[in-house]
């Protein structure tokens, strides 16, 4: 395969790997949103700026093709009350994201186990 069609696929594959990352985050925050705030549809205020926030953040990220899942980043880019609400978010929705979105959740973790056994065992050389 020529270096030039590698690239494309590479940057369409972590095109849909940003798309899959804030779908996660998306529907972690709803159900933070519905659950604490008692919303249905649409997400309160403060959710969908805390939404747009990260969006920005994952959109804009400093690592370019390289990105990692935010929550496994080193440098996290996110102000301190940002990371703080997200952390919260995500500490009262993971576990039941297996519930809501099953597959989102599989392919989630499974995301996770991959970069931190690329970091361990592959980039070290
Ligand atoms: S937290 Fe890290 S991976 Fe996420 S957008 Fe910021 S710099 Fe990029
Ligand atoms: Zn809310």
């Amino acid at each position: 395969m020529k270096k030039g069609s590698k690239q494309i696929i590479k940057t369409a594959f972590l095109a849909r790997n940003t798309e899959r990352e804030l779908d996660t985050i998306y529907k972690m925050v709803k159900i933070y949103c519905k659950s604490n705030h008692k919303t249905s549809k649409v997400l309160c205020s403060n959710c969908q700026d805390l939404f747009d926030y990260a969006k920005d953040r994952t959109v804009n990220c400093i690592f370019g093709d390289d990105k990692p899942e935010c929550s496994l980043c080193e440098v996290h880019c996110y102000k301190k009350e940002k990371r703080e609400e997200i952390r919260q978010i995500m500490r009262f929705s993971g576990p039941r994201m297996i519930y809501n979105h099953p597959i989102l959740a599989i392919v989630h973790v499974s995301r996770k186990f991959t970069r931190k056994f690329e970091e361990k065992y592959l980039k070290k050389t």
